[in-house]
C-alpha cells in the first residue's frame, strides 16, 4: 500500500513529481461556472478534446477542398490506407500485432459484426455468459443475436452475479462457473472493466478457463481501452471491441476499434457480415462479384470509413504512443488509490466504494455506493464544478484520468464531497 497524506500540500508536491503533469496542457478543460477549471472525472463517459484535434481535421478538410477525389491518394495521409495508419498505435495500445486490430463502426455495431462470427450456437453449446448488469446496449445485442439464431435469451443468456452481499465477481467464482457448465457454453463475453462498478476482470485467467472448456472468450473493452495495460495477444482473447470516445479522446461517436485473434486470420470459412472494404486489396477495384477477404482484423470491415472521425482519433492517439501505457497506468494507480485514500479518511457512514481494492481488478474509475439522498449529493458536486455521473440506483461514478487529471483536482473533490455530503446528512 503506497502511503498518503490528507493535506493540501501533500497534493501540490504529488503534482510536482507527477512526470506526466505537462500532459494536462494539450487538452481542453472546461470550465465551471465561476471560471474555474472544472474537476472533470467524466473521461469515463466523454474524454476530453485534445487541441491538437482541430489541426488534424482541418488537414483532412484542406485535403478534400484541394485535391477531392485524388485525396485517397495524393492526400498528405491518404484516404485509401487511412485506417492503416491507426493499426499499429491501435496495436501496441491492446497489446496485439496491427494484424489483429482495425479501426471501424462503432462499438455496439463490432459487437454485432463479432457475434455474427463467434456466436455459433449448437444444440448442446448454445450459451452466452456475461456478467449480471453488463452495459444495456451489450445486453440488447446479445439477447437480439441469440434470437436471431432461434434460441431463447431464458436459456441461453447466463449473467454472473455477485455473491449475495458482495457487489462485485470474484475471478475464482467466473472459473468455477466455467469449470462447472463450460461445455454449454459457446461463448464467454464481459466488459473489460464493468462500467457500474468499475471491476476489471482478469482477462488472462478467465481467458484460459473458457478455453480449457472448450469456450471462445470475448470483451468489450470500452471502460479498458486507454485505462488498463492490455495484452490481448498473450492473453489469447478470441476477439475485443472497444469505443474511443471515452478513455481514447477521439470525441462523441469516434471510430470504434476491433481486435481478431490471428489465429481467426485466414479462417474464410468463418461466417461473417461482407462488404467491399474487407475484400482482398489487391483485388477490391477489380469489382468482381465474389467475396474474398483481407486476411486478419481488416477482413472485417464492411464500408470504406469515415475519414474526419479517424483524424480525432489519430490526434489524440499520437499522445498516447508518446507516452505509452505503462507510465499512464503507473500514474492511474497513485492517483485512483489518492482518491480511495482520502473518501475512506472521511469514514462517512452512507458511503462505500463498491469498486474492488486491489488496484488489479479495477482502471481508474471508483464507483462510489451512497445510501439514500445519492442523487442529491451528486447534484451537489455537479452544483461545485464536479464532471462526475449519476448511476441508477445509487452510485456516483468518479474518473480521474491520468491523462490530464492532476492529484489536485482529487483533493478538491474530496473537500468539496465532504462538504456536501455533511451539507445533506447532518
Ligand atoms: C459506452 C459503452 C457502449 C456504447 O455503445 P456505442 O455503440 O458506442 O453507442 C457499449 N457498451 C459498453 C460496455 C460501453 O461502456
Amino acid at each position: 500500500m503506497p502511503e498518503y497524506h490528507t493535506t493540501q500540500s501533500y497534493a501540490n508536491k504529488l503534482d510536482e513529481q507527477d512526470p506526466l503533469a505537462r500532459y494536462r496542457d494539450l487538452f481542453f478543460i472546461p470550465k465551471s461556472e465561476k471560471g474555474k477549471d472544472c474537476i472533470y472525472f467524466s473521461g469515463n463517459s466523454l474524454g476530453l478534446q485534445p487541441k491538437n484535434a482541430k489541426e488534424y481535421v482541418e488537414q483532412e478538410l484542406d485535403d478534400w477542398a484541394k485535391l477531392a477525389v485524388e485525396a485517397h491518394f495524393e492526400a498528405k495521409h491518404p484516404w485509401l490506407p487511412y485506417h492503416e495508419f491507426l493499426a499499429e498505435q491501435m496495436a501496441q495500445l491492446v497489446g496485439a500485432s496491427p494484424f489483429e486490430v482495425v479501426v471501424m463502426n462503432s462499438l455496439t455495431v463490432n459487437l454485432h459484426l463479432m457475434l455474427v462470427s463467434f456466436y455459433q450456437p449448437t444444440a448442446t453449446r448454445h450459451k452466452i455468459v456475461m456478467e449480471d448488469r453488463a452495459f444495456p446496449s451489450d445486453q440488447y445485442a446479445v439477447k437480439s443475436q441469440i434470437k436471431f439464431r432461434g434460441f431463447d435469451p431464458k436459456t441461453s443468456l447466463i449473467e454472473l452475479k455477485p455473491r449475495p452481499g458482495e457487489s462485485t465477481l470474484r475471478t475464482e467464482d467466473i472459473e468455477t462457473f466455467i469449470e462447472k457448465e463450460g461445455d454449454t457454453v459457446a461463448l464467454i463475453l464481459l466488459g473489460g472493466i464493468n462500467y457500474y462498478t468499475g471491476q476489471a476482470f482478469e482477462m488472462h485467467r478467465i481467458t484460459q478457463a473458457g478455453h480449457k472448456r472448450g469456450c471462445l472468450v470475448g470483451f468489450d473493452l470500452a471502460h479498458a481501452a486507454g485505462n488498463l495495460r492490455l495484452n490481448l495477444h498473450d492473453w489469447d482473447v478470441d476477439f475485443a471491441v472497444w469505443c474511443s470516445y471515452k478513455y481514447l479522446n477521439a470525441g462523441p461517436g469516434a471510430v470504434a476499434g476491433c481486435f481478431v485473434n490471428e489465429r481467426f486470420a485466414n479462417r474464410s470459412d468463418i461466417p461473417r457480415l461482407a462488404g467491399w472494404w474487407g475484400q482482398n486489396k489487391e483485388t477490391r477495384f477489380q469489382m468482381g462479384p465474389d467475396f474474398e477477404p483481407i486476411p486478419g482484423a481488416e477482413g472485417w470491415q464492411i464500408s470504406n470509413p469515415a475519414i474526419l472521425p479517424m483524424a480525432t482519433l489519430r490526434a489524440s492517439m499520437d499522445i498516447f504512443s508518446e507516452i505509452g501505457m505503462e507510465k499512464l497506468r503507473a500514474k492511474s494507480e497513485r492517483l485512483t488509490g489518492y482518491l480511495e485514500f482520502l473518501l475512506n479518511q472521511q469514514q462517512n457512514d452512507r458511503v462505500h466504494i463498491i469498486t474492488p481494492e486491489h488496484p488489479g481488478q479495477r482502471g481508474c474509475q471508483l464507483s462510489i455506493r451512497v445510501q439514500e439522498e445519492g442523487m442529491a449529493l451528486y447534484e451537489k458536486l455537479r452544483a461545485n464544478g464536479v464532471a462526475c455521473d449519476w448511476r441508477q440506483p445509487d452510485v456516483i461514478r468518479v474518473a480521474p484520468v491520468p491523462l490530464y487529471n492532476e492529484f489536485m483536482d482529487v483533493y478538491r473533490f474530496a473537500e468539496i464531497f465532504q462538504r456536501e455530503y455533511h451539507s445533506i446528512f447532518d
